[in-house]
């Protein structure tokens, strides 16, 4: 028989699909709300100043080489990094509890956590799971697969508050054996943009360490949530002071703008320094076989920028300048549904809803009317990126929404 012909086809990526028939629209107003990524008013990529002022002195540079990085990283890049998300003032860095690997971006970390785990992490004769969200970013369900760990799900959006399932979520930590892991968005849940309230982390950092459970958290938003750095890693914070187990994996890709560069970290945290050493020593041996060494360029960006003060400084101003501009563009939406169009239904979700995606609320039909007949490109579960709203599209959009929920 012919090699692979019994290979079945997999479907497209939705998003990307999405984005495919965008740009073969050929509607003048057509709006993108389905990619995860900055746009600026003009509905154009960004490439922050700061990030561009660090290009130009790399470029400058002739001291640089191309020479492979070390195994687990550009140290200067991992440490810095390891700082932001913990906090400089962190009991588990000041103890080096910490072992930090340069990952490829987000997906690199979220990836090599769960290799690791699926590794070494004590299951005992308990089946290897994880416990999401639902809904999560789908990729989890995959990253997680491909590593034989079986994803189930926690309670978490719920339908009729278009808020969180607190209660539901607070219950399955309590019902789920110990020492299970729970994969946690750090800030800025994506897909649904709810997060819990500090006194909701609280309650929920508690029942992690009463069943011992593992905390698996994803922060990919650090920054663009609130549009502060210490503000969006608190509940990081939190959790290592309450001693938590945790890992945490960091994307740089969304707070300095640098997908397509691939610049990420994972960080184990351990209970002492000895274990933090081995916990190192088997993460460099599983990042030796999958991609050998991480890539350089973006690492040496984003570590110019942690380790020059006044760089940090413009960067946090660029953070700001990206949170705000989506927050604006919550509170436009939220008055343009409320008091000009009075659109049937409750809108102060939009406004309590946080970072790049907001869950509108709306049915599948509704979403799928939204792209037939208004041009306006979203993913079936009605999530919008807030940053493909802009001053000049706000409005068209905010009509078609109020015209198909009528
Ligand atoms: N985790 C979550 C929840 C995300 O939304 C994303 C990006 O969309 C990522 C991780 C990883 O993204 P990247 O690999 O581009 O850093």
């Amino acid at each position: 028989a012919e090699q692979w012909q019994s290979v079945p086809l997999a479907p497209p990526d939705s998003i990307f699909q999405l984005t495919a028939a965008y740009k073969e629209d050929t509607f003048d107003k057509k709006i993108n709300l389905g990619v995860g990524a900055y746009r600026d008013d003009d509905n154009k990529p960004w490439i922050l100043p700061v990030v561009k002022e660090a290009t130009r002195i790399l470029l400058s540079d002739e001291t640089l080489d191309h020479e492979y990085l070390p195994i687990t990283g550009l140290p200067e890049f991992t440490s810095a990094a390891a700082k932001l998300i913990l906090g400089p003032e962190s009991p588990a860095l000041a103890e080096s509890r910490v072992a930090t690997v340069q990952t490829i971006s987000g997906t690199g970390a979220n990836h090599l956590g769960a290799l690791f785990l699926s590794k070494f992490y004590q299951w005992g004769t308990a089946e290897k799971r994880v416990w999401l969200s639902n809904p999560t970013w789908a990729n989890h369900h995959a990253i997680f697969k491909n590593v034989g760990i079986e994803p189930v799900e926690y309670p978490y959006y719920d339908p009729k508050t278009i808020g969180l399932d607190f209660t539901g979520f607070i219950n399955t930590l309590k019902s789920a054996p110990e020492r299970s892991v729970f994969l946690l968005h750090a800030c800025a849940h994506n897909p649904t943009g709810v997060d819990p309230t500090p006194e909701q982390w609280k309650a929920i950092a508690e029942m992690l360490v009463a069943k011992k459970h593992y905390a698996f958290l994803d922060c990919a938003y650090q920054g663009f949530a609130s549009g502060d750095l210490d503000k969006d890693a608190w509940a990081v914070r939190f959790f290592v002071e309450q001693g938590v187990s945790l890992l945490i994996c960091q994307s740089f890709a969304k707070n300095a703008g640098l997908y397509g560069e691939r610049v990420g970290a994972l960080h184990v945290v351990s209970p002492t320094k000895e274990t933090s050493v081995k916990v190192k020593s088997q993460l460099s041996v599983l990042q030796r076989s999958e991609i050998s060494n991480p890539p350089t360029h973006g690492a040496r960006i984003v570590s110019m920028i942690l380790n020059n003060p006044s760089m940090f400084e413009a960067w946090k101003r660029d953070i700001q300048t990206m949170a705000g501009r989506i927050i604006d563009m919550r509170k436009e939406l939220f008055r343009l549904l409320t008091e000009e169009l009075h659109t049937p239904g409750s809108w102060e979700h939009i406004v309590n809803q946080i970072g790049m995606f907001s869950f509108t609320g709306i049915q599948p039909a509704q979403s799928k009317a939204l792209i037939s007949e208004a041009h306006v490109y979203l993913t079936g579960n009605g999530r919008i990126s807030m940053a493909g709203l802009n001053t000049k599209n706000i409005r068209y959009f905010a009509e078609s929404l109020d015209r198909v929920v009528r």
